[in-house]
């Protein structure tokens, strides 16, 4: 008994120094297993089994038992395949050695449990992670009830008894014992682990606080009540405070601005007890010489062994370089980016400049066209009836014309006059026009009469083409007095009446008025006018262009009417001072209907004015004997003058103004002096004043080729008693005379 104590003691030793060798070499050389090692340790196996199998156990007598079973399950469990196949041979060489009747059950015993040592740590990999002691006592069973099993391989006599003596043993000693060698080296392999861990985890504390305490990075710690317990060199250096101006002080109340300061201590201490984890901030601080700081942080809350808020680690990367570039470059940024608006603006400006510049440039270009084309048109305009003129004049020197011949000559030259007359007449009216010198004034003006007296002068002239001519008068006598200027409506009228006569061949020409959509006259109500022709009518594209200044000009295809084609322009704009508007409809070869509208408000007049002066009065002659003066310096205007005036009258002539003055002083009994105003030496004005001055009574009438406005004033305050203006006609010059002499 005492022998077999030993046998045991020596067993666990041997089994002992096996999980030593597991420890100091195995764990040891874990990482960098080759098969040196592996060779190696199954070597240090080898011996242990063979150790093992020479110190075996006698329990009882005639059984004797070694661990090998023990030891090559864990070896196969612990070490692998290799070292344990090494240790399974040696073992096996050594039993064969030995020989005996027990041979195969040895070998078989020396197999099975090297090799289902290897499997389970083959298949079962994870034993160690789930319940390592219930799988090492399995594998402990397993092995020891296979090393049973193998009794069989005994000689039939010793099956028996053997499986008798040590079915107890097995199951109740070596499966525990090879539990308990799995677990002592479980503990060693776990220990190193640990050890291994530790190492590692004070390593990298040791770099982490270096890291910290050293580098370009802030960090700092602070407890619950905001005072600094740690700092770094870092923070020392850039702040400029030392050790004892930091340490254990409030952090907020050192280094943040005061302009900040409560808001980012609200973060911290809203924060901090509700462990949120905070969110990374920049923020501001300031050295001890008051210089900005900016830091960008990064927190970790801070707890202690029960887990309380015990404080807050903070990770700074100084980032006021940076903050400077971004200010520099957001300043850079906002120069480059006015810079930039303004020389788009000057871009732009120079682009509308050169819009307006390209315009300009169109609007001279075409304007000269026109104006080209507009003088060509005017050159020839003028130069036919000067054709006329000159022409039949020259004509009427023949000694042996016939009186005949003569009147119809000088019907030509006076047609051809009146022609010359209405194109001069045009371009002075758009000439004061374009220079806004055309006023208008407003009277009451009988529109029946207007059209009556409209119809009366074109019947003529209508019939004598074969056409008839028609009016309509759209309101009743009674309400058809119009506050409007009776010159321009008269003018407007009369051009589109010319118009559809100068246009039309055959058919009728209506014209007159009515009040459009409006069945009572109310006070806002207009009138609307109307020229209808049955004549050639116009082209749907030329209809907005005739009403332009000079484009009528411009027209290739003119068919031979004469015109200038200003009437409807000015026209237009007469329409359109009076307050009213013009347009036309027309088809071509169908004839045009021009319509134009004017305010109209109802006013019954208490007495209806004549507008149109009619003479009625044929006699040319005047009643009275006249002592008469013509100041002129035209000489055939002085013929002219003379003509008209000279029968029954006494004639004096003057050629310029001073010679006027003089004669009057030598005759003061002249009764009326024709006074031209553009005369050399002095002129018509000058001259009037100067007779003034002896003669308050004598009868100055001014007669003069301006006919821009003002003229008439001029003259009057000049001490002139009327105005004439060039061409002079023998009738109007007469009435003029006759209201101041009868
Ligand atoms: P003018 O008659 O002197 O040429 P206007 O300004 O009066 O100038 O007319 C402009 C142009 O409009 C005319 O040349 C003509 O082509 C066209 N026109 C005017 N009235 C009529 C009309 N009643 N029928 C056809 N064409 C017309």
């Amino acid at each position: 008994m005492k022998n077999s104590i030993i046998d045991l003691v020596q067993n666990v030793a041997i089994l002992l120094a096996f999980a030593m060798f597991y420890e100091n070499f195995w764990l040891k050389h874990e990482k960098s297993k080759n098969l040196g090692t592996k060779l190696i340790t199954g070597l240090v196996l080898s011996i242990i089994g063979i150790i093992l199998m020479l110190t075996p156990w006698t329990p009882t007598l005639g059984v004797t038992f070694d661990a090998r079973s023990i030891m090559l399950t864990i070896s196969g469990l612990f070490f692998g395949p290799i070292p344990t196949i090494m240790a399974i041979l040696s073992t096996s060489t050594l039993r064969i050695i030995m020989g005996g009747g027990g041979i195969w059950m040895g070998l078989a015993v020396i197999v099975s449990s090297g090799t289902i040592g290897v499997l389970w740590r083959q298949f079962r990999p994870s034993w160690r992670q789930r319940k390592a002691h219930t799988e090492l006592i399995a594998l402990g069973l397993i092995v020891h009830l296979v090393m049973l099993g193998c009794t069989v391989l005994l000689p039939l006599a010793l099956i028996l008894p053997t499986m008798k003596s040590i079915v107890l043993p097995l199951l109740l000693i070596y499966s525990p014992a090879t539990m308990l060698l799995g677990v002592l080296l479980l503990r060693q392999s776990n220990n190193f682990q640990n050890r291994l861990t530790k190492e590692k985890l004070y390593e990298m504390e040791l770099r982490f606080s270096q890291v910290l305490k050293s580098g370009s990075i802030v960090s700092i710690i602070l407890d619950i009540s905001e005072k600094i317990i740690f700092y770094n060199k870092y923070l020392l250096e850039i702040t400029n405070y030392s050790e004892e101006e930091i340490s254990h002080k409030n952090w907020f109340e050192i280094l943040l601005p005061q302009g900040i300061r409560n808001d980012i201590k609200n973060i911290f201490e809203k924060n901090l007890p509700d462990e949120y984890y905070f969110e990374q901030i920049e923020n501001e601080i300031l050295s001890k010489n008051g210089d900005p700081i900016f830091i960008s942080w990064y927190f970790t809350i801070l707890h202690d062994e029960k887990k309380n808020i015990s404080g807050l680690a903070c990770m700074g990367v100084n980032i006021t370089e940076r903050r400077k570039y971004e200010l520099d470059l957001n300043a850079k940024n906002e120069e480059y980016q006015q810079i930039n608006e303004e020389y788009q603006q000057i871009n732009e400006e120079l682009n509308q400049s050169n819009i307006e510049l390209i315009k300009a440039k169109e609007r001279a270009e075409e304007s000269d066209r026109l104006k080209s084309a507009f003088l060509a048109n005017m050159s020839h305009e003028i130069r036919t009836p000067m054709n006329g003129i000159l022409g039949f004049a020259g004509l009427l020197k023949e000694p042996d014309l016939t009186g005949e011949k003569q009147q119809q000559f000088i019907q030509i030259i006076e047609k051809s006059g009146n022609r010359m007359l209405n194109i001069i007449n045009d371009i002075i009216d758009i000439s004061k026009i374009e220079s806004g010198q055309m006023d208008i004034s407003i009277s009451e003006t009988n529109v029946n009469e207007l059209i009556e007296y409209i119809y009366t002068f074109f019947k003529p002239e209508v019939e004598k083409k074969g056409m008839q001519l028609f009016f309509y008068n759209g309101l009743p006598e009674k309400d058809a007095i119009v506050n409007t200027d009776h010159e321009k409506i008269y003018a407007i009228l009369t051009n589109l009446v010319k118009n559809a006569i100068k246009y039309s061949d055959k058919g009728i020409i209506e014209f007159g008025y009515n009040i459009p959509l409006a069945t009572n006259i109310t006070k806002s109500a207009e009138l609307m006018f109307f020229v209808k022709d049955t004549g050639i009518g116009i082209p749907f594209e030329r209809q907005e262009a005739i009403f332009q200044r000079f484009v009528q000009a411009d027209i290739i295809d003119k068919r031979a009417y004469q015109g200038a084609g200003l009437g409807l322009s000015i026209t237009k704009s007469y329409v359109e001072m009076l307050g009213g508007k013009i347009w036309l409809e027309s088809q071509e070869g169908k004839g045009s209907t021009f319509y134009f509208t004017i305010p109209y408000s109802n006013k019954t007049p208490e007495k209806i004015t004549n507008i149109i002066s009619r003479n009625t009065d044929n006699d040319q002659r005047l009643s009275k004997h006249l002592k008469i003066l013509i100041a002129e310096d035209d000489e055939s205007s002085e013929i002219l003058l003379n003509e008209i005036v000279k029968k029954d009258n006494e004639v004096l002539v003057a050629k310029n103004g001073s010679e006027a003055v003089n004669t009057c002083l030598q005759h003061p009994d002249i009764d009326l002096i024709l006074m031209d105003i553009q005369m050399p030496e002095m002129n018509g004005y000058e001259a009037t004043r100067g007779i003034r001055k002896f003669n308050k009574h004598v009868i100055i009438i001014a007669q003069t080729a301006f006919v821009l406005s003002g003229e008439r004033e001029l003259a009057i305050a000049a001490g002139c008693n009327d105005y004439i203006s060039k061409p002079i006609k023998q009738a109007s010059l007469i009435d003029v005379i006759k209201k101041h002499f009868n």
